[in-house]
């Protein structure tokens, strides 16, 4: 079943690959089923040039494997976490990409200094707080999405499409898998760029609000008009 997904979550899962935001099988991307709400994701530890479609991994909203033979990605209960905050979301990836996990381990979000981070993202991409230890040693990977849920209260997952986890990685969605992991690739290339105008002038600040109200809210919402009209 949802033999179309699987292939989409595989592309995606390679895709990552691709874009060089991956490393060995550290990364992972799912997809949610519009029709039945199920989940498919990459099962955990099979390498990536070995990897099919028919090995992806069916779960329920709960992680109850539906549908496969092998472990689901050990990070499923996150991807789930984030499903279950936002009807919207479609599509999960994870990635410990090198920028953005140089923010994520210094604990800072990655400020929108330009306009390629502005088309993106409606502001700075945020940091969840570290684990408490407790956290750490209970429900790891569903702490891991509580921490994101946490520090998306009052934001919306829909204008920004990812966050970091203290310590941690990045962790992204959007309206399909494929769209998480662009929206992944996105982060890394952000998180690069911030660096590097840091480097090159520390008392940088943020772009101001007119210029990001201006990139972002031309490619997103009911007053778009960046593209091809439909
Ligand atoms: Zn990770």
């Amino acid at each position: 079943m949802l033999d179309e997904l699987k292939k989409e979550v595989l592309d995606a899962n390679l895709a990552l690959v691709k874009h060089g935001v991956v490393l060995f099988t550290w990364g992972n991307v799912s997809a949610r089923d519009k029709e039945t709400g199920l989940v498919v994701i990459k099962p955990s530890g099979v390498p990536y040039e070995t990897m099919k479609a028919q090995q992806m991994v069916i779960t329920d909203i709960d992680g109850n494997i539906v549908e496969g033979e092998l472990s689901p990605s050990t990070d499923l209960p996150t991807h789930l976490e984030i499903y279950k905050a936002d009807d919207s979301v479609r599509g999960v990836a994870h990635t410990h990409s090198t920028y953005a996990t140089a923010f994520a381990q210094a604990g800072r979000s990655i400020p929108c200094y330009g306009t390629t981070h502005a088309d993106y993202f409606y502001g700075a991409i945020p940091c969840a707080r570290a684990l408490t230890e407790q956290e750490v040693n209970g429900k790891y990977e569903e702490n891991t999405g509580k921490v994101i849920r946490e520090t998306f209260v009052g934001k919306s997952f829909e204008s920004m499409p990812g966050a970091l986890v203290k310590n941690h990685g990045v962790f992204s969605w959007g309206k399909s898998a494929d769209n998480a992991v662009h929206n992944a690739v996105v982060i890394e290339e952000a998180a690069k760029m911030a660096i590097f105008s840091e480097i090159l002038n520390p008392k940088l600040e943020q772009v101001p609000q007119y210029l990001l109200d201006k990139h972002y809210l031309r490619k997103h919402g009911k007053n778009a008009y960046y593209g091809q009209k439909k």
